[in-house]
């Protein structure tokens, strides 16, 4: 397309054309006036000259007296300085101010003296041959009582007359181009003038399109463009409060989506992500920026999610799903869908919410788990119990010998019986005081605490001949709950006398670490292989099960020290080393959070 030229080069081309062709056709018709006017004015002299001859020709006409007509014309012809001719009305030139008239053709033919000798004035303009250039020509009758006797005729060159308005008409052209010059000069000043504000404008325009919805246009000085920019201006700045209006709701939406804990994925119809939060792309690690405009496929591979992406843009309400993701352990989401709809109602996508459910599921998992654990612990020394007593009652007590053992049997399973129940109380209780952050901690003392705990177990120790030593500064205090501590370190150094050799050694060893106190339990036992350790705390957990039941173990121990320690708001670790022994490691917070 041809670029259009701008508004200035509309304006001031035509303005100049009007005002030039004006100008040429005032000049021209000035000077076409003048040449009339002229002419009229020279006929108008050469007839005055010619009546002013009348009285002194008619004297020598009758009788006629060529001699002195001619000496006449001549005096006279000098005087005016024009061409003076006397022709008689048989043609014959009987006067002439410049030629001899004997030598001159006879004239009745020329038109102006063709009409003064039928009594009226004549005036011709033509080329003269007998002086080689071009005339005007007046003439006028003599007459007497009525009857023509002669015609005079004066005459003056045109070149004279050509000359004169040519002085004129150069006077005109001169005037004519000042005016141009002037007209051009102020169409000029014009065309700019109406150009200007309309190039304001438009750069203003320019620069709201860009962005700066502020700029001020300068005020123009005519009331339309006034109007115009005032319109303008109000369309920007209501455009600008539009703008700042969305720009604030979007980022009122992308605080409450990024503060979100739950991952948000829309989805056009086309399965093109149009917006995801930082919760959304944690979960399935992608960058939430690279990832608008592309499919989910292109963005997350996970078959499970597809097929639901699918479901939910094919179904008209809402759908519920859950799916799995193997990273470095897996994760289940639940997925919540909803159907994306404009104001009209037409669907242009889906809304997904997924929501991490793992702990719930573990959690689910591990009750169940729990629930089986405890019924199986409970149902086989409940079945060994009926067992003897059915053997007893079948005849057995008849055999005093017989009874007496069976009975200690009875007596040992229902003491273990008495053992998990009893371990499950503790174990509910701290769990329920832990969740309820109502264990009542108290800044205390810990030496105390750690000896009243090895003194319950001084017994065992000494039978099996194992030496415990403490380690631990009078002055050395924690936040804490001495009868739970006192339970864990119990559960603890028990462990280590039921898992340790004759003869050998266990320290419990408590100190100041930085901001916490760490106590340690170190024993010189059997060890635990390093594929248990991540377990070791988990509720029945036994690394060998026969042992742990031979040594009256409820498998509950550690489970219970986990808890209290969690509740103190502390850490437990363990470390070990197959044959060589163990070392549990408590770390409990000095300040209470
Ligand atoms: P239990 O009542 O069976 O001792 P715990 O929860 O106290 O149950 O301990 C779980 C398991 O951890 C035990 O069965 C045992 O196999 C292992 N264990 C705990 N403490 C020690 C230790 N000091 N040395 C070796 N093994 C240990």
């Amino acid at each position: 397309m041809k670029k259009p030229k701008p508004l200035f080069w509309h304006i001031y081309p035509s303005y100049l054309i009007v005002i030039l062709a004006s100008l040429m056709v005032v000049s021209l018709s000035a000077s076409v006036a003048m040449k009339g006017y002229y002419h009229e004015q020279m006929t108008l002299g050469l007839q005055a000259q010619a009546n002013l001859l009348q009285e002194s020709v008619l004297q020598h006409l009758s009788p006629l007296n060529e001699a002195a007509l001619d000496a006449l014309c001549k005096a006279a012809g000098r005087r005016v300085g024009t061409r003076i001719t006397i022709v008689l009305p048989t043609g014959r030139v009987v006067a002439d101010s410049q030629e001899s008239p004997g030598q001159m053709e006879t004239h009745s033919g020329r038109p102006e003296i063709h009409k003064a000798l039928f009594g009226e004035p004549g005036q011709s303009m033509r080329y003269s041959s007998t002086l080689s250039r071009s005339m005007m020509y007046v003439a006028v009758p003599v007459q007497e009582r009525g009857r023509t006797l002669a015609a005079i005729r004066t005459a003056i060159p045109l070149d004279e007359i050509d000359r004169k308005l040519g002085a004129i008409q150069k006077q005109i052209v001169g005037a004519g181009l000042v005016v141009a010059l002037m007209a051009a000069l102020v169409s000029y000043v014009v065309a700019r003038r109406i150009a200007r504000p309309i190039e304001e404008v438009r750069k203003g325009a320019e620069r709201f399109a860009t962005g700066d919805l502020t700029y001020a246009i300068p005020p123009p000085k005519s009331r339309e463009m006034v109007l115009l920019v005032g319109a303008l201006t109000q369309m920007a700045s209501d455009l600008n409060e539009r703008i700042h209006t969305v720009d604030r709701q979007r980022d009122e939406l992308e605080a409450v989506l990024t503060s979100m804990q739950e991952g948000v994925i829309a989805l056009n119809m086309d399965e093109h992500l149009i917006k995801v939060n930082q919760a959304a792309a944690d979960m399935f690690k992608f960058k939430p920026g690279a990832a608008i405009g592309r499919t989910i496929q292109e963005v997350i591979r996970n078959p499970q999610l597809h097929r639901f992406v699918q479901e939910a843009l094919t179904g008209e309400g809402d759908a519920e799903g859950e799916i799995h993701l193997y990273q470095e352990e897996e994760r289940i989401l639940g997925t919540h869908s909803s159907p994306l709809r404009e104001p009209n109602g037409r669907r242009i996508g889906t809304l997904i919410v997924f929501h991490d459910i793992t702990r719930l599921r573990r959690l689910e998992t591990m009750r169940r788990e729990f629930a089986a654990n405890v019924s199986h612990e409970i149902k086989t020394p409940l079945t060994a119990i009926k067992g003897f007593v059915e053997t007893l009652l079948g005849g057995a007590l008849e055999k005093p010998e017989e009874a007496r053992r069976f009975l200690m049997i009875i007596e040992n399973h229902a003491n273990r019986l008495a053992a998990i129940i009893e371990d499950l109380m503790k174990l509910a209780e701290i769990e329920q005081k832990g969740q309820n952050r109502s264990i009542g901690l108290r800044r205390e003392a810990l030496k105390p605490v750690i000896s009243g705990a090895i003194e319950v177990l001084r017994g065992h120790a000494d039978e099996k001949n194992i030496a415990i030593r403490l380690e631990c500064d009078e002055a050395l205090q924690a936040e804490i709950n001495a009868h739970f501590l006192e339970q864990a370190v119990v559960n603890l150094v028990e462990n280590a006398v039921k898992y340790s050799g004759q003869g050998s050694t266990i320290r419990v060893r408590a100190g100041q670490a930085g901001q916490e106190v760490e106590i340690r339990i170190e024993d010189e036992g059997i060890g635990i292989p390093g594929s248990h350790l991540p377990r070791l705390f988990e509720r029945f957990y036994r690394v060998d099960k026969s042992r742990s039941r031979k040594e009256g173990g409820t498998g509950l121990g550690l489970a219970i020290v986990k808890h209290i320690i969690q509740a103190h708001g502390g850490k437990i670790d363990v470390d070990s080393t197959v044959g060589r022994g163990s070392t549990f490691l408590i770390r409990l917070p000095t300040a209470s959070a």
